[in-house]
């Protein structure tokens, strides 16, 4: 429409113009020309000449005076408007008129006409028309066709831009295919295979073209529903050449095809390695790390479990409570490490025992099924027998488990002979719940310790009682320092040869209540073991060293003190300082304070022997108490700055009369002799076993026969007693 409105426009207009511009120019020239030449004739006129106006107007009417391409005849008519003279030129119609009046000095004596014809100029009108209507077309044809163009160019490039995207897509769809880490198998609605992804043809162990053509269900177990249970499941799949079965994530959907044959799509995802990660979750939950028995939550589902089946059969099952004996000294002793590898090589022991062999008065299923060792945390292992005809079949177990314990265990170089103690309960006999019936067993197994270790006892009921004791015995404990309960009792030792006061040791007491007067076996062993032997063994060193420097000032002479020193200070605890800071406070020269150490404190990692290092650094001596009943290893006696080796008292006393521990106790002199160590007998007595000590080459002496631990008041009275004693007899002798 636009188009065609321009060019009817341009086409109507463009003549038209012209015409009418042509018209209005020629008009005005006419009328120009007339003007003109009725001036110039009536000038003419007027001036004087030999010639007829006639021949005189005639000249001059032929004389152009404007220029003009048109034809234009001049005519000359006088008042009366007739015809007097004009040129003889044609003016065909039709013709345009301009006339102006001649004027004479009397006035107007006629007018002059001027004629053109616009013959020509509608010719030339009609040509200019033929040319708009040609620019008219070729507007017209422009804007038409242009946009067009343009139209078809757009959709040119749209479809060129839609073919990319869709060529992009596929090989995008292709990648996805070919690489997903999911194997894809593109299915017909009958289950057969169309195609399958390379992974899927990993994943089944068959070439991607093999599985064409073949029904899905030969790889895969389909859900019930067949191929079209659009969705997720958890089934399994068939590696093909070897038949094997695995795990897998089937995702059945279906295809969006517009025609023909239903389609779907199979995803399999392998989840072996999903599987092996949550057993692995099921065995970190469940299963000992280091020795890979059951744990304590393992434990615990299966003594539910197995009271449960005890209740159904009526048969009797044991609960059994096995602690390693002496395991602390070794992990101290050898390292963790070493610790770590003994307690595998018992849990290997424990299942070996318990699988094989007779299935010692169990019935019922086989023995490994009746049995579950487990261990709950540190060298703590427990079993569960079930299927007893009898209480006393747990007795046998335990002896057994005793026994295979018995064969020496080798650790790195080390050798080891464990033994344990074992806490039997028996269900329903104990009828408790399940964590009574393991609270029983440890309360058995503790008393097992107790009653020299190595052994196995049955849970009594007066056993909890004991364990109630203990309790209470640890309530009271707690607050025991803060309430001054403690206090220190000093007993001396003496130089065999002289006689004279050597040391005096300070041993602790405890006045449980403010009254009964407690010796340290009855609760060191819960001060260790709850730690408060931190804060207490702090108060015996500053206590201990306030008392000689106390007794200095009262005017007696310095004596050495010693102090005993439990395994838990070695090991927690800044020792070094808490010493260094008990000399300090009370002023006590360094070397009159000797630290008790048991043997097996020796023989901790590196950091014991540095601390031990730093110890004797600061001048104080180091004894080894009780001498003879621990882990003797003489090397470490001469690692360490040892002083002094105390022998224990049992060997001394069946001295004089007892061959054996007489050798024993002459051998340990010996040995303290020849690596230049002082060397104390303990538990002096009678003045034979002095006699015996003194002969053999003892050097000191400590026990009932010298005196009892005595308070401190007591204890200054005896010395004072005992220095105006022996200075008397050196008179006498002298
Ligand atoms: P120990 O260091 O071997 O101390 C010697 C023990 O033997 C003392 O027992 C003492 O009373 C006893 N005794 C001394 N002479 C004789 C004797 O002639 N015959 C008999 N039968 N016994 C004698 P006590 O005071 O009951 O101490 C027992 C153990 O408790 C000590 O053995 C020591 O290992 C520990 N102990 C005592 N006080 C402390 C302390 O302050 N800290 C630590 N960690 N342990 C301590
Ligand atoms: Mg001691
Ligand atoms: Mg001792």
């Amino acid at each position: 429409m636009v188009a065609a409105g321009i060019g009817v426009v341009v086409a109507v207009a463009g003549p038209a113009l012209y015409l009418v511009q042509s018209w209005h120019a020629e008009q005005r020239e006419l009328e120009v020309s007339a003007r003109l030449h009725a001036a110039v004739i009536a000038q003419a006129l007027q001036s004087p000449s030999e010639l007829p106006w006639q021949q005189r107007v005639q000249g001059l009417l032929d004389h152009d005076l404007v220029p003009h391409t048109l034809p234009e005849r001049r005519t000359l008519t006088d008042a009366a408007g007739s015809l007097v003279t004009g040129t003889a030129v044609a003016t065909p119609g039709p013709a345009l008129r301009a006339g102006a009046p001649l004027v004479a000095p009397g006035g107007a004596v006629g007018e002059l006409t001027v004629t053109r014809s616009m013959r020509p100029v509608l010719a030339q009108t009609g040509a200019v028309a033929l040319f708009s209507l040609g620019l008219a077309g070729a507007i017209f044809a422009v804007l038409r066709l242009l946009p067009l163009r343009m139209l078809q160019g757009a959709l040119d490039t749209l479809h060129a831009q839609q073919a990319r995207a869709r060529r992009e897509l596929e090989q995008y769809v292709h990648g996805v295919f070919e690489q997903s880490v999911d194997g894809i198998l593109v299915c017909d609605g009958q289950g057969q295979v169309r195609s399958g992804n390379p992974r899927a043809a990993v994943l089944l162990g068959m070439p991607a073209t093999a599985l064409a053509g073949q029904p899905l269900s030969r790889w895969v177990a389909l859900p019930a529903d067949g191929p079209t249970a659009v969705g997720q499941h958890e089934t399994q799949a068939f590696h093909g050449p070897t038949a094997r079965a695995f795990p897998c994530e089937l995702t059945l959907s279906r295809l969006p095809v517009r025609s023909g044959d239903a389609r779907f799509v199979a995803t399999l995802r392998d989840l072996t390695e999903r599987r092996q990660a949550e057993q692995r979750m099921q065995r970190l939950a469940n299963y000992d790390s280091l020795t890979g028995l059951p744990n304590r939550s393992l434990f615990r589902d299966r003594l539910g479990q197995a009271i449960e089946r005890a209740d159904r059969s009526g048969r009797p099952m044991a609960l059994m409570f096995l602690d390693l004996d002496r395991f602390k000294t070794i992990n101290d002793s050898l390292g963790h490490a070493a610790g770590d590898r003994l307690l595998q090589q018992v849990a290997a022991t424990l299942s070996a025992a318990l699988r094989g062999g007779d299935s010692v008065g169990r019935a019922g299923p086989a023995a490994e099924d009746a049995i579950t060792v487990a261990r709950l945390g540190g060298d703590e292992f427990t079993i569960i027998a079930e299927q007893l005809h009898e209480a006393a079949d747990a007795w046998r177990i335990a002896e057994r488990v005793q026994k295979a314990l018995q064969t020496p265990i080798l650790v790195g170089k080390h050798e080891i002979v464990v033994s344990t103690s074992v806490g039997i309960t028996v269900y329903p006999d104990d009828n408790s719940p399940p964590d009574d019936l393991l609270r029983h067993a440890d309360q058995a197994m503790y008393r097992a310790k107790e009653g020299g270790r190595d052994q196995a006892l049955f849970f009594s009921a007066e056993m909890n009682d004991q364990a109630q004791h203990r309790l209470q015995l640890e309530a009271e404990l707690r607050h025991a320092l803060e309430r001054g309960e403690f206090q220190l009792v000093y007993q001396p030792k003496a130089d065999l040869q002289s006689g004279r006061v050597s040391g005096v040791e300070a041993l602790l007491r405890w006045k449980r209540n403010g009254q009964t007067v407690t010796t340290p076996d009855v609760f060191i062993g819960v001060l260790e073991e709850t730690g408060l032997i931190l804060p207490v063994g702090r108060w015996v060193l500053e206590q201990a060293t306030q008392q000689v420097c106390a007794w200095r000032r009262a005017g007696l002479p310095w004596v050495r003190v010693a102090v005993n020193l439990s395994a838990r200070q070695l090991r927690q605890g800044d020792l070094v300082a808490t010493v260094a800071q008990a000399l300090e406070a009370s002023g006590l020269p360094s070397a009159q304070l000797e630290l008790e150490l048991t043997e097996s404190m020796l023989m901790g990692g590196d950091h014991q022997a540095a601390l031990l290092h730093r110890l004797s650094a600061l001048g104080v001596q180091l004894a080894i108490d009780d001498f003879g009943t621990g882990w003797s290893s003489l090397s470490y006696l001469k690692r360490f700055n040892v002083d002094t080796l105390k022998i224990d008292r049992s060997f001394v006393r069946d001295t004089p009369h007892d061959p054996e521990d007489n050798a024993i106790t002459s051998a340990v002199i010996a040995l303290a002799r020849s690596l230049k160590l002082r060397v104390v007998a303990e538990g002096v007595e009678t003045d034979a076993q002095r006699q015996f000590l003194l002969d053999n080459g003892c050097d000191e002496m400590q026990g009932y026969w010298l005196s009892r631990p005595l308070a401190p008041a007591a204890f200054e009275a005896w010395w004072r007693a005992h220095l105006a004693r022996t200075a008397h007899d050196a008179a006498v002798t002298a």
